[in-house]
């Protein structure tokens, strides 16, 4: 019934309602902002749409151009808008700390980077206490890879290919795709398999893939280690559930050889899978190091490393310190948003919502041979095309088409995975069961068109 007929028959799907009006843009068009990039701005800058698209405001799951268009965003900054876009409740911590104290440094006290820490920590098992603060999720993982080289006295990291930790020095080296890597100095970095369910060479059987963080270990390493990083779900990677049972015994083959386990949950953190807070408790680990950014700040510039007061104590050896770090305006908002997760009850609507739309996502791929994998958990979902089922040819240039259909529609989604054939699917946490449908019913159409 909520729905206008095209010229073409298409029933195209109607957004559903929302009650904001952003206020009138006067600034430059998309076209003046994409000469002046052009002119101005690295030249590594892309840009998802044939038509790039001028993002002037932005409501809870809502964006909005320059000529005042609604978008419903399943993308959220790249997971990051967790809580909403500009959501009132974080907007007021930060503009309220900016007025008061908009930057300090660690050689005085201030209340609000303890306040947050010892909120985040109230969020983490066992005795993951002590925060570190940093600006993004690189810098954590920087950080999180020095301590477990500080702390056990090697060099060796083992790492997933298919993962994505960071653009610096030693995260790039992490980091295993070649797309995103330039060609830098890895030293002691190992990739293991990619417990990948979907395009792995041993299917959905975790163990059989940790069995290659051992044979590392034992072919590639002294026998000790420094430690082994890995998300829960990869992002950027296609987002990539671990097989079951990965982790555990991956983890298990770490300890063994001395190293520290550090559970990357940039992306995955703050709730976002919905059956638990991070990423990491949903595959039965216990890290020894917890890394985190996007989601814990709303958007704004914030990455923290958690560990226990015992490797912590590493950190004592030199100064060691991050000039943004923990600056007071980002460590408010950060707290805003632990705030607003939990007053809206925003993880337990990433699990209902989400698993709503998997569902449908799921009837959609019977209907679309395209649709090859429907995977993720929560809110952080991914659609993988490919045009051959038996060789799983990834379909590239038909994810881009959908996505400047959807765009026209309304709709904004990521793409990525190795092959960029993969939808990535992650909205503010504040997603609904009818953004669900609209977001689904428009694919529907959008692929239909292919
Ligand atoms: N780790 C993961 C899992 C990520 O997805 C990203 C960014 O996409 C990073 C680390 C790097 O974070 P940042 O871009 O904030 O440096």
């Amino acid at each position: 019934a909520a729905a206008e007929l095209e010229n073409n028959n298409a029933v195209v799907p109607k957004m559903p309602p929302f009650d904001y009006t952003p206020p009138p843009y006067s600034g430059p068009s998309g076209d003046e902002i994409l000469k002046k990039r052009s002119e101005f701005l690295s030249p590594s800058l892309f840009h998802f749409y044939k038509k790039p698209l001028n993002i002037t405001d932005g409501k809870m799951q809502y964006l909005f151009d320059e000529e005042g268009r609604r978008y419903l965003d399943a993308f959220a900054g790249i997971a990051t808008v967790c809580c909403g876009h500009c959501h009132p409740e974080v907007i007021d911590a930060i503009i309220n700390q900016t007025k008061r104290l908009q930057h300090s440094t660690v050689v005085y006290l201030n209340h609000t980077i303890a306040d947050f820490a010892e909120a985040l920590a109230s969020k983490m098992p066992g005795d993951l206490k002590v925060v570190f603060f940093t600006n993004s999720g690189t810098e954590a993982n920087e950080l999180a890879m020095m301590i477990a080289r500080l702390y056990t006295g090697c060099n060796d990291i083992i790492s997933l290919r298919n993962s994505y930790h960071g653009n610096a020095a030693g995260t790039m080296g992490a980091t295993a795709q070649s797309n995103w890597k330039f060609n830098i100095i890895q030293a002691g970095v190992h990739h293991a398999q990619n417990p990948d369910p979907y395009r792995g060479i041993f299917g959905s059987d975790g163990e059989k893939y940790a069995k290659d963080v051992q044979e590392i270990i034992d072919y590639g390493t002294s026998g000790q280690v420094a430690g082994f990083i890995s998300e829960a779900i990869q992002g950027v990677g296609g987002v990539v559930e671990l097989a079951a049972g990965y982790l555990p015994a991956a983890y298990k083959s770490i300890k063994k050889a001395g190293g520290l386990c550090i559970a990357d949950e940039v992306q995955s953190g703050f709730a976002r899978i919905g059956s638990h807070f991070w990423g990491f408790e949903s595959q039965d680990v216990m890290p020894d190091i917890v890394t985190m950014a996007k989601g814990i700040g709303n958007g704004i510039p914030l990455g923290a490393v958690i560990t226990t007061p015992e490797i912590a104590e590493v950190l004592t050896r030199r100064s060691y310190f991050n000039t943004f770090g923990g600056n007071p305006v980002c460590t408010a908002g950060g707290l805003a948003v632990l705030k607003v997760i939990e007053k809206e009850r925003l993880q337990e609507n990433a699990c209902v919502v989400g698993s709503y739309l998997k569902d449908r996502l799921k009837a959609l791929q019977k209907k679309h041979e395209i649709i090859g994998d429907v995977r993720g958990r929560g809110l952080m979902l991914g659609v993988e095309l490919v045009s051959d089922h038996q060789l799983k040819t990834p379909a590239k240039a038909e994810v881009s088409h959908v996505m400047d259909q959807m765009k026209e529609m309304g709709v904004l989604v990521g793409k990525g995975g190795f092959y960029g054939n993969v939808f990535r699917i992650t909205p503010p946490l504040c997603f609904t069961k009818e953004d669900s449908d609209f977001f689904v019913d428009v694919m529907d159409l959008a692929l239909s068109k292919l």
